[in-house]
């Protein structure tokens, strides 16, 4: 008999003090966990009846284990149970039990702690990291997170697909390593340290294969407590496919389809940049301006389709005696530009001359195997300090070519002296 009972009164977790099964002692706690209106009118009644039947027979046993005198008074472990309210709300209750005496005659003393909010909560948790998991484990990108040295202390299992390799071969490795440029990751680097973050930051990584994927990133630097930065965490994605598309439509836009050349905006532009250069610089520059000699009459005699393939033949004929630093693109239907950046006009007349020599050399024969040829008028025009724009170059070279036509075509003019 507990001769103070002020105490089990008082304890946040329910007690309950049955003999033979029948309730003599409830506290507050366990009114409350079995939701009664009152303590007494838990008194008396039979404390199986609050077990879940799928409980009963177990709890049944516990309960007269602690009664058998081998326990010597143990209390037995604690264990959880689904209990039924007053009011038919179920609950998870862990209960322990202990054998005591009661106003003189064998009791069991129980004591329960109701679990039923932890265990929704660890479902939620188990469900969520369940979710997390899925999501982790399915997703396209590659989670990664680097340590302040660049080591790479986690990436996630996307890495297979993008990259080839197990997350245990990249872990404990720098990120440089599969980077084909440095200098890709050195402007990560920079772009992470200075802004704390970068999205959809372009990159190249190299796959255990050996092919060459685009990549885009998105991360943040972290920062330890002191505000130390303790390595980069974030996200990158294959984007080959998307940079693929992106390069053919750029490739779309600025090509001429038929003779594979730059077209007029993209040589335009081209020449803008290396305009600049000369301009800053003082480096010679030279430009020249083709025009196919009465085309029209290519076209009329042999028919459209071979006029295009005059052209194909003439393009090549052109870029034949081009270095790879030269420019060159179609400007218009038959009229063609080179760009001979570093070559002053006398060196450029060289260039043009070799070209000219090239296409008269054209052996081109029409569908019925009629041999024919074509020449070219050519304008040449030197950069000059006192230009305005680019503009004024293009059109003393404009100027050239018609004079060229003039004098009776096949034949190079320039409005430079040629021998400056
Ligand atoms: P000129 O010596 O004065 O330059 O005479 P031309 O006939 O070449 O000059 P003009 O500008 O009068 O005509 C150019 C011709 O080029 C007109 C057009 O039929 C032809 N042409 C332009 N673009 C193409 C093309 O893509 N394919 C073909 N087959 N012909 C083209
Ligand atoms: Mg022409
Ligand atoms: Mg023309």
């Amino acid at each position: 008999m507990l001769h103070d009972l002020r105490l089990l009164q008082a304890l946040p977790a329910a007690v309950l003090v049955t003999q033979a099964g029948a309730i003599r002692f409830a506290n507050a706690a366990s009114m409350e966990l079995l939701e009664a209106p009152s303590i007494d009118s838990l008194i008396g009644r039979m404390s199986g009846d609050f077990v879940h039947p799928m409980d009963q027979v177990r709890s049944t046993n516990r309960i007269q284990a602690v009664a058998v005198p081998e326990q010597g008074g143990r209390p037995n472990k604690s264990s959880e149970f689904r209990i039924r309210t007053v009011r038919g709300n179920l609950r998870m209750v862990l209960i322990s039990s202990v054998a005591m005496e009661w106003d003189g005659a064998p009791a069991v003393l129980m004591c329960g702690m109701d679990m039923t909010h932890q265990s929704e909560i660890e479902a939620q948790l188990r469900e969520s990291e369940q979710n997390f998991r899925r999501l982790f484990d399915n997703m396209q990108d590659v989670y990664y997170r680097t340590d302040a040295l660049g080591i790479v202390q986690h990436v996630g299992p996307g890495v297979r697909r993008v990259l080839g390799y197990e997350p245990h071969e990249i872990e404990g490795r720098t990120a440089e390593s599969y980077y084909p440029h440095s200098a890709d990751r050195d402007a990560f680097k920079v772009a992470i340290m200075d802004k704390g973050e970068v999205s959809d930051f372009p990159g190249q990584m190299v796959r255990r294969d050996g092919t060459v994927i685009d990549i885009s990133i998105s991360s943040h630097a972290l920062y330890d407590h002191a505000g130390n930065f303790g390595g980069v965490e974030g996200v990158y994605r294959d984007v080959t496919q998307r940079k693929n598309l992106e390069r053919e439509l750029q490739r779309l836009a600025t090509t001429d389809m038929l003779t594979g050349m730059a077209n007029r905006r993209a040589f335009l532009e081209c020449a803008e940049a290396v305009y600049e250069r000369s301009r800053s610089n003082g480096e010679p520059l030279t430009l020249l301006m083709l025009d196919l000699d009465h085309f029209k009459s290519i076209n009329d005699r042999f028919g459209h389709l071979e006029g295009d393939r005059a052209l194909v033949e003439f393009a090549q004929a052109v870029k034949s005696q081009l270095r790879a630093s030269d420019a060159v693109g179609r400007l218009g239907g038959e009229e063609f530009g080179v760009l001979l950046p570093l070559t002053a006009l006398a060196e450029g007349m060289e260039v043009a001359t070799r070209i000219m020599n090239s296409i008269r050399a054209l052996q081109l024969t029409d569908d019925a195997a009629n041999p024919y040829r074509i020449t070219s008028s050519l304008g040449m025009g030197a950069f000059r300090q006192s230009d305005r724009s680019l503009r004024d170059m293009l059109d003393r070279a404009d100027q050239a070519l018609y004079l060229a036509k003039r004098r009776g075509r096949d034949q190079i003019a320039s409005l430079d002296p040629v021998d400056e």
